[in-house]
């Protein structure tokens, strides 16, 4: 006979998990709608299923290439992760970032470029979720706060594509200590008052909502992301109860005023160059070609009339 019972029931696990994202194949079956589409179409639509709208999710370079105008500047490319605490869980720390280094082709999960967006010249930081699940460890922080430092040495704004399950817990305090550091990085930025765009993809969670994610002049999600501090899983186990349908997702935290917009990622690049435009920054000139030779006009400062602040 046992001493001690459970006297309540475990939770019942979800039935199945949903892929988010894009499988191989000439075929692809949306998730949400389940219609098949051509893999093709879906590329086109930006990885959008056209039927309903459900936001596939996408790399980071792919993210890039939907935002720029064209070619972009990629900074930082070879920062690696030293595995600082010689981590080991169910595999060590060393053998995982080699693992993700094959599948991603990036040292580390983001990518940080300088670009234009609808002629604006921005440094953008690009979260890949592929890589240890777009986790933060000492090379994402780093990565992050150098293309700070640039936008502010270069007048430019910025934009931060989140798409992240939080701090790297192989890197332990290390990880952690990440977050004040961009955020103090961001205080800098917003001090020279320049504008700061924080784009909320599925999955932003974690040590990044708790810090820079939260912090834009303007919070974009896209549609129905999973965006929160612990996951809903986490809540739910922790509570024991079932969560109201939508919890911890975009429109859910629009109507509760924790974000400012959500937006299909099909218009996403419009709304952030307005954005940037309404906040101060100008386009660069376009070139001018003099007697054969391409050259540019004299650059302007990005943001001459912006009142300096006290
Ligand atoms: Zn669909």
């Amino acid at each position: 006979m046992a001493w001690f019972k459970k006297t309540k029931k475990p939770i019942a696990a979800k039935a199945k998990e949903k892929a988010s994202r894009v499988p191989e194949g000439l075929w692809v079956k949306c998730p949400d709608c389940a219609q098949a589409i051509y893999n093709k179409d879906l590329a086109t639509n930006l990885n959008v299923c056209p039927k309903c709208a459900h936001h596939f999710r996408i790399g980071a370079a792919e993210r890039l290439r939907t935002l720029f105008d064209g070619e972009w500047t990629e900074y930082d490319k070879d920062l690696m992760s030293t595995d600082p605490l010689s981590f080991t869980d169910t595999k060590p720390y060393k053998s995982r970032l080699k693992a993700s280094i094959a599948a991603t082709g990036l040292k580390d999960a983001i990518i940080t470029a300088s670009g234009t967006i609808d002629g604006i010249q921005t440094i953008v930081a690009s979260m890949e979720y592929e890589f240890i699940g777009g986790s933060m460890g000492v090379v994402v922080g780093e990565k992050i706060t150098r293309g700070i430092e640039r936008a502010v040495d270069g007048n430019m704004p910025l934009v931060i594509v989140c798409c992240s399950g939080g701090a790297r817990m192989m890197e332990g305090a290390l990880s952690l200590m990440q977050m004040a550091k961009v955020c103090g990085a961001l205080a800098r930025l917003d001090q020279a008052g320049l504008p700061y765009v924080a784009v909320l993809t599925d999955p932003t969670t974690g040590g990044v909502t708790a810090s820079f994610a939260m912090l834009g002049d303007l919070n974009i999600a896209e549609p129905k992301a999973l965006i929160g501090f612990a996951g809903p899983r986490v809540i739910e186990q922790t509570i024991r109860q079932k969560l109201p349908e939508g919890f911890q997702r975009s429109e859910f935290l629009l109507e509760k005023g924790m974000i400012d917009l959500v937006i299909d990622r099909r218009e996403m690049k419009t709304v952030i160059a307005n954005a940037l435009r309404f906040m101060g920054a100008v386009r660069k000139p376009a070139p001018v070609a003099v007697a054969g030779l391409l050259t540019t006009t004299s650059e302007p400062p990005l943001l001459p009339t912006l009142p300096q602040r006290s």
